[in-house]
């Protein structure tokens, strides 16, 4: 739970608090009545409850911007939601100092300048979130390994940061998503599922980025503090460190740098942004996930963006967010090699495993190919040769061609999924042991 939510719910906590003392008191003798109580106690929920669905808007006093309408994530969660406005007129006197935290994000790297940050974030031991550019990932891996060693997070920044690419078609954005995902999960093993959008939400995302994303499975996330290091070149430190310290409303404070190439002066500015908010009592922390997201307000003709159709949207997006999902690794041994499937990647239908046939080949060192003719899958593995028949739902196996077996071979979304027992038997390796544990179903073949 954010800290709005929190002093939100904190607030609720205590205007309930005080109603049940107005009621216990307004009975002689400390007398309670249950009925009437309940009665008060769900006006009193009802109240906040009511303000919480509405998306209220707070004002961002960024400096040399032109003034952006910050909404209150509500998707998904109207119950959590609560207006920042609204928390802040309720809240009770709580220690701000005990509850304030910075996040401090680097964006568009790595660069040779990310090595320098690290090194000051190793020093003053704080952690920070990173949104890395797939092309520069892939130009410098080994800094995105030490960001993610060194226990850093790395958030997705898009590929190439083009705007005219990005912000046309919300498939185009995706593209570049998905393709820097798969190059930071190379490296580190695993999927960033935060995302910022080159240049901020605000005048690019239309309500249909958004939601897509989060129906996809991402955390989007804005800041509320410029540093204002990339509004021109060569932005002095001194006034890098004077945007990063501004005052913020609300004790979370999301601060926006760069670490890319040319931004020497941000690098120079961080001891100082890093020894404001540790002398203002602030804890450092990295973004996550679970957090609710600054996001600015989409904006009325931010991007003519075409809405992909339904067809897309459940094959790429709903599809996507069962990456997300926290659930087991299956792994697969086959002879010498062994595989993983991540969540997502595979399913489960009525215990039975089903895989993508052509994934699960090429992860093994086999091939496939579609039969046009026979629309028929046809698959090399193990030194096996087989034929997959969506159509007949039957594989016949190279040893006895024109003998089919019955399998559950299926066309899912134009890709050929297969009973990942039925699949390993025909390429050699029967299944003869599945283990499960907490994080990973295992299985061993012959
Ligand atoms: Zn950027």
């Amino acid at each position: 739970m954010n800290i709005v939510a929190r002093v939100a719910s904190i607030a609720l906590f205590f205007s309930v608090l005080a109603l049940m003392i107005t009621v216990w008191a307004g009975f002689p003798g400390g007398e309670t009545k249950p009925d009437d109580m309940k009665v008060y106690m769900e006006q009193a929920l009802l109240a906040p409850a009511s303000a919480a669905g509405v998306q209220t808007k707070v004002l961002l006093g960024q400096s040399g911007e032109t003034p952006i309408k910050q909404a209150v994530y509500t998707a998904g969660a109207g119950k959590q939601a609560a207006s920042a406005a609204a928390a802040q007129a309720q809240a009770p006197k709580v220690d701000p100092k005990a509850e304030k935290k910075v996040y401090l994000t680097f964006d568009d790297g790595p660069s040779d300048l990310t090595l320098e940050v690290l090194d000051i974030l190793h020093k003053e031991g704080i952690k920070g979130t990173f949104f890395v550019l797939g092309e520069q990932a892939e130009a410098r891996p080994e800094i995105i390994n030490r960001i993610y060693e060194e226990g850093h997070t790395i958030g997705n920044h898009t590929y190439d940061h083009r705007y005219d690419k990005l912000y046309g078609h919300f498939q185009d954005f995706w593209a570049q998503i998905k393709k820097t995902e798969e190059l930071i999960r190379l490296i580190t093993g695993e999927r960033p599922q935060l995302v910022r959008a080159p240049g901020g939400t605000a005048g690019h995302f239309d309500q249909a980025y958004f939601d897509l994303m989060e129906q996809g499975g991402y955390r989007v996330f804005d800041w509320n503090v410029d540093s204002g290091d990339s509004k021109r070149r060569g932005v002095p430190a001194k006034d890098i460190v004077k945007g990063a310290t501004a005052k913020v409303s609300g004790s979370e404070a999301i601060v926006l740098l760069h670490d890319s190439k040319g931004h020497e002066e941000s690098v120079k500015a961080l001891p100082e942004i890093i020894g404001y908010y540790k002398k203002q009592g602030y804890a450092f922390d990295v973004l996550t996930p679970d957090m609710q997201p600054v996001q600015f307000k989409a904006q009325q003709g931010a991007v003519k963006a075409s809405q992909p159709s339904r067809q897309w949207i459940e094959n790429h997006v709903l599809a996507n967010a069962k990456l997300f999902e926290t659930g087991r690794t299956l792994a697969v041994e086959f002879g010498a090699m062994e595989t993983a499937f991540e969540p997502g990647e595979y399913k489960m239908e009525d215990g039975r495993l089903m895989v993508p046939l052509r994934a699960l080949s090429e992860r093994l060192g086999g091939t496939v190919s579609w039969e046009g003719h026979s629309k028929t899958v046809s698959v090399a593995l193990g030194g096996k040769r087989w034929e997959a028949d969506p159509l007949r739902r039957s594989i016949t196996p190279g040893e006895t061609w024109g003998r089919p077996l019955p399998s559950d071979v299926r066309l899912i979304g134009g890709t050929a999924w297969i009973p990942l027992r039925d699949a390993l038997a025909a390429s050699g390796h029967p299944v003869t042991r599945v283990t499960y544990k907490d994080a990973e179903i295992r299985i061993i073949t012959l």
